[in-house]
């Protein structure tokens, strides 16, 4: 845990005692909410910046009719100009094949409907519940199995928050809360700072787990507010952050996360495999060294859950069973994935 002095959470190149540069947030540059505000939301805009071929645009429109354009000036600048195949770009650029409608591919692949006991609380798995904590989210992923997802339905107001806090009190089977969305940290640290309280509060909660993408999106997220309540709970920390491409991962990344891992935060990271995107040793063998060098371990390997809209994503089975042995013959153990897919009704996530 570190100590931060009104002084060294104001300028970025403060030298704390261990000699070891803490980088916090440029106060030059605007904050967070201005960054996400500020994202590209128009897919004309999109192309232009990249200098797309303009081929690229009656596809681009298709898929954002479908599902919106979303994507910060952050995310944006590690993305190859003049290049389609960018693997970044791939992640966020909508195609006309979002309205094709294979068989198979669904509104709700998990079902998640099916379990929620309170408004905004999943239970699917024993000793831990998983609360959908902000509906919005900083980045607008094509893939993203929650493209359908009734948000505004499931995003629960202060006063909900009661009725879910009672329930999880009410169970003391329950040992770690997993705040989920769209992007909890898309919430204001002001809310994320009395949730973490009231859970807290609770006695049979060890654990705190994060599901969030903001932080490799805008790593200017990370900033001195939410360390503070992030280094003021009692409850152990874990952020599953979510990268799928180690371009990803750039120095201002690095910097974020060593900032989290000061406050006490454990990293594992999540990631989809996806078809054009990282769909091959080369690039999921880059991506676990890169997390590692950012003090991050590969969790899950997620297989594309079937979404309406994804299908172009997809890579079978067998595929991805090839792909993670011929992975596992150039990387030490501690840096493989598990390889996993989400069955409806099941108890945790299945292998393959
Ligand atoms: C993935 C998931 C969890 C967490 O599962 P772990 O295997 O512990 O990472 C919990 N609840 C739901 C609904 C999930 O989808
Ligand atoms: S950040 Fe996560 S929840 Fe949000 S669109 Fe991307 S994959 Fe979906």
């Amino acid at each position: 845990m570190i100590t931060r002095s009104p002084a060294n959470v104001q300028t970025p190149s403060s030298m704390p005692e261990s000699g070891r540069r803490i980088v916090v947030h440029d106060e030059a540059r605007p904050g967070w909410q201005a960054q996400l505000a500020a994202a590209i939301r128009d897919p004309r805009e999109l192309c232009r910046r990249l200098n797309l071929d303009p081929g690229w645009l009656p596809g681009a429109s298709t898929g954002h009719a479908l599902f919106e354009v979303r994507v910060p000036e952050a995310y944006l600048a590690r993305i190859r100009v003049n290049d389609p195949q960018d693997p970044l770009l791939r992640q966020v650029l909508p195609l006309a094949a979002e309205s094709e409608t294979p068989i198979g591919y669904v509104q709700d692949p998990l079902q998640e409907a099916e379990h929620t006991p309170r408004r905004g609380l999943i239970h699917k798995y024993a000793s831990r519940v998983l609360l959908i904590a902000s509906p919005a989210c900083a980045i607008n992923c094509r893939y993203c199995f929650r493209r359908h997802f009734p948000y505004q339905e499931n995003a629960p107001s202060r006063a909900q928050w009661d009725d879910t806090l009672a329930y999880i009190r009410d169970d003391p089977s329950l040992n770690e809360v997993i705040l989920s969305g769209g992007d909890p940290l898309a919430s204001s640290d002001r809310q994320l700072a009395w949730l973490s309280q009231r859970l807290e509060s609770i006695a049979h909660l060890k654990r705190l787990r994060i599901h969030t993408r903001l932080p490799v999106v805008i790593p200017d997220r990370v900033d001195a507010s939410m360390l503070d309540w992030l280094s003021a709970t009692r409850l152990q920390k874990v952020m599953v952050l979510h990268i799928n491409h180690a371009n990803e991962i750039d120095t201002a990344v690095v910097e974020a996360c060593a900032r989290l891992k000061q406050a006490g935060v454990t990293l594992l990271n999540q990631s989809v495999l996806l078809r054009g995107v990282n769909d091959s040793v080369s690039a999921l063998s880059a991506l676990s060294e890169r997390l590692f060098e950012a003090g991050i371990l590969p969790y899950y390997l997620h297989v594309l859950d079937p979404v309406t809209g994804a299908a172009h994503f997809d890579v079978t089975d067998e595929e991805a069973r090839a792909l993670v042995a011929d992975l596992r013959e150039v990387l030490p153990g501690f840096l493989m994935p598990r390889l996993v897919r989400e069955v409806p009704g099941e108890a945790s996530k299945t292998p393959l």
